[in-house]
């Protein structure tokens, strides 16, 4: 875990001060445009190790963040498990995927959204049940293509050194598209699943970095976790998300706005 820490300490350093991110990027604009280049075609986790293990398998895929795909947004508990119709949180999510069409759904072994709702309905067991039967249903809903469940690298521990809270209104960022510049770090969609939705899982991402299944105490005041907030110039949106807690200053955060929307 240490050899992997250290892996990632030289790009982090250079972007945890205060405007560094932003600093960067205006500096290697052409380079760094890459993270807002495509725009998305499928959605899969918030998980940092997903994307990396589906374009290390699959070419032309550019993924929007959101906790098992969707998985813990209220009310898909009831659709799955009792037959309820989508709830309106649903509602607007299925049509948000519509609009953007997205054509593939990614469930992927080892998620925590999975596992946090197969314990949810006492059945912890079968985190990969639920992650594909969910990834199964929204791919019908959405008219979009089920992939099968994909690998993820590392497998045993979340090397994440950030969070990264998508506010851009297209969904477009995606830190993996430009991992020279964006430190490794979990990916969570926020227009997409709405705001309410998109800071529990900003708060269930940093838990997880700071937990047993993360780095933990290798973040400190010193080394802090990283939640950057992008947005295309400045946003009201991000507001609410600078002001999470900082976990005793293990955690930071930074407004980004210096990435420009692509003109197409
Ligand atoms: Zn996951």
């Amino acid at each position: 875990m240490m050899k992997a820490w250290e892996k990632g300490s030289p790009l982090v350093a250079l972007v945890q001060g205060e405007g560094a991110l932003d600093r960067r990027i205006k500096s290697n604009q052409l380079r760094t445009k890459k993270a807002v280049a495509k725009a998305p075609n499928a959605i899969g986790c918030i998980d940092e190790r997903h994307a990396p293990g589906i374009k290390a398998y699959e070419s032309g895929k550019t993924c929007l963040g959101c906790a098992g795909a969707g998985i813990l947004i209220p009310g898909v508990r009831e659709f799955l498990t009792e037959g309820a119709p989508p709830s309106p949180e649903m509602t607007e999510f299925i049509q948000t995927l519509k609009e953007r069409k997205i054509k593939f759904v990614y469930p992927h072994e080892g998620c925590g959204a999975a596992g946090a709702f197969a314990e949810s309905v006492g059945e912890p067991k079968r985190a990969p049940f639920y992650a594909q039967l969910w990834a199964m249903k929204l791919a019908d809903l959405i008219g979009a293509e089920q992939k099968t469940m994909t690998r993820i690298s590392p497998e045993g521990f979340h090397d994440a050194r950030a969070v990264y809270i998508d506010l851009t209104p297209d969904g477009r960022f995606n830190p993996d598209e430009a991992a020279r510049d964006f430190p490794k770090g979990f990916h969570v969609s926020a227009h997409v699943m709405g705001l309410a939705q998109a800071e529990i899982e900003m708060n269930v991402a940093i838990d997880i970095a700071l937990g047993a299944h993360g780095f933990g105490e290798f973040f400190t005041p010193a080394t802090p976790l990283i939640v950057f907030v992008i947005s295309y110039g400045e946003s009201e949106d991000g507001d609410a998300f600078l002001k999470g807690s900082s976990h005793d200053g293990r955690v930071v955060y930074r407004k980004v706005t210096a990435l420009k929307k692509p003109r197409s």
